[in-house]
């Protein structure tokens, strides 16, 4: 399979100033990644053409993330925080699409947290239209767009592959993909194997996260990888693959809280994307 590997920037750095910048496009690329894929929370903060460079520079592609919060929720009631939440997200398509990116993806349907009560309906609703609303202006760059399934601590709208793809379907946007992460499934998922299935035939597998249990070095958690693998090779699955770890060695502002990072799942950045990369190619390769 001729899979992009991607890596996320949280492997390298937690901010994008120039010398970050730097280094974490310089490290993607010297650890043999195809792609790296931007922390794109606050999306107007990045310096558009110096990345650009950087990524010419090094041969490679970027794609985007990011989760939304209180203030720019679009699963929310409020109007004007589903409003703060379109402008969130319309910044960073114009990154993506800036950089000649093809990707935006992430919990661009809803606060990345937890929640202390289900979604509405007039929530979902609201969520439903926006990302609608994002793939249309997405489509005319090329660029598409992914929801990625969450455990229940980090949203209330798409905790399994099931809700993702009845969303898709209300949302009916051709550029418009379900994206699953390993940590994620194995929190939520009746197995590893299913989801992907499932997405597959609904023709709307577009993007993946490797992520192992507990967020540090793949292959040395409880994830089913033989299991995952499998099913990608059933389905011929050729689209992008990004590996995605975080340790209390890399802070981001918002995110590591977001995302509940406490300890150091590792200290060495190189060494721990260079062994994901032999990890990834050695069990796409078998
Ligand atoms: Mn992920």
């Amino acid at each position: 399979m001729g899979n992009a590997i991607g890596v996320h920037g949280m492997v390298w750095v937690g901010g994008w100033s120039r010398p970050e910048a730097e280094r974490a496009v310089a490290s993607t690329a010297e650890a043999g990644y195809d792609l790296i894929e931007l922390p794109a929370l606050d999306p107007a903060s990045f310096d558009v053409d110096m990345t650009a460079r950087l990524l010419e520079k090094h041969g490679l592609a970027a794609a985007a993330s990011l989760g939304l919060d209180d203030h720019t929720d679009v699963s929310s009631t409020d109007d004007a925080v589903v409003r703060a939440g379109r402008r969130r997200l319309a910044d960073a398509l114009a990154l993506v699409r800036d950089l000649g990116g093809d990707y935006l993806g992430g919990v661009v349907y809803s606060k990345l947290g937890r929640y202390d009560r289900p979604v509405s309906e007039r929530g979902r609703a609201n969520s439903i239209e926006t990302i609608a609303a994002l793939a249309d202006e997405a489509r005319p760059s090329g660029v598409t767009v992914g929801v990625e399934i969450c455990n229940r601590y980090e949203t209330n709208v798409l905790n399994t592959v099931e809700q993702a793809l009845a969303f898709i379907d209300e949302a009916d946007r051709p550029n418009l993909v379900a994206h699953l992460d390993t940590y994620h499934m194995n929190i939520e998922e009746s197995s590893m194997r299913e989801p992907v299935l499932a997405a597959h035939r609904a023709g709307r597998l577009g993007y993946i996260h490797v992520g192992e249990s507990h967020r540090g070095r793949l292959g040395t958690g409880t994830i089913a990888w033989r299991e995952f693998f499998a099913a990608l090779a059933e389905v011929g699955y050729g689209g992008t693959i990004t590996f995605e770890s975080f340790s209390s060695e890399v802070v981001h502002p918002s995110l590591s809280s977001a995302l509940a990072i406490w300890r150091d799942t590792w200290r060495d950045s190189m060494d721990l994307a260079r062994d994901a990369r032999g990890f990834l190619r050695a069990h796409l390769d078998s």
